[in-house]
């Protein structure tokens, strides 16, 4: 698996992502190529560009380097693609799997992007109280991810974006 290292816009190294979303945040024009591999060529959508070996990143983000993506409904919904964890629909809302009435904490590991037909059938309930299965398990982050969060999150005052493609790129 190929790693870019990626940058901050201050020229602080942040993480390693993989190939694939490097490319993606080149083409988002939200990052730039600082440094590639010598005689490589990648082609993806019809452009043809250097393999990345070091990008840096437009704007300046603020990430806890190696540490815990700080938690958030919208980070939910962003690591979970907006898809339902229930049914795979379309998610507008979060789910607390062990429901906060009952003690379930806001966090990467008890939350999960729900429809809002599902969440309202929940209730308060556990998945297994109301006979729903999860069909993926909630996980924390990684560092990498925890950079395309702060990416994607940072978007906020540029309007109402959709799920950032990133996401739905599978890891190289
Ligand atoms: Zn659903």
């Amino acid at each position: 698996m190929r790693q870019t290292l990626v940058l901050n816009a201050s020229f602080e190294p942040l993480s390693t992502v993989s190939l694939r979303r490097a490319v993606v945040l080149v083409m988002q024009d939200k990052a730039v190529i600082e440094q590639e591999h010598a005689g490589l060529r990648i082609r993806a959508a019809n452009v043809e560009m250097a393999v990345p070996r070091i990008i840096r990143l437009c704007r300046y983000v603020r990430v806890p380097f190696r540490q815990r993506a700080p938690w958030s409904r919208r980070g939910v919904l962003v690591r979970d693609r907006h898809r339902c964890a229930y049914c795979g629909r379309r998610a507008t809302t979060v789910d607390h799997v062990l429901p906060r009435s009952r003690g379930g904490a806001d966090s990467w590991l008890n939350t999960v992007a729900a429809c809002a037909a599902d969440n309202h059938r929940k209730a308060d309930r556990t998945p297994q109280e109301a006979g729903m299965q999860l069909l993926t398990q909630p996980f924390e982050p990684t560092p990498a991810d925890a950079l395309l969060l702060a990416l994607a999150l940072g978007g906020r005052d540029r309007g109402r974006e959709q799920a950032p493609e990133w996401l739905a790129v599978p890891a190289a």
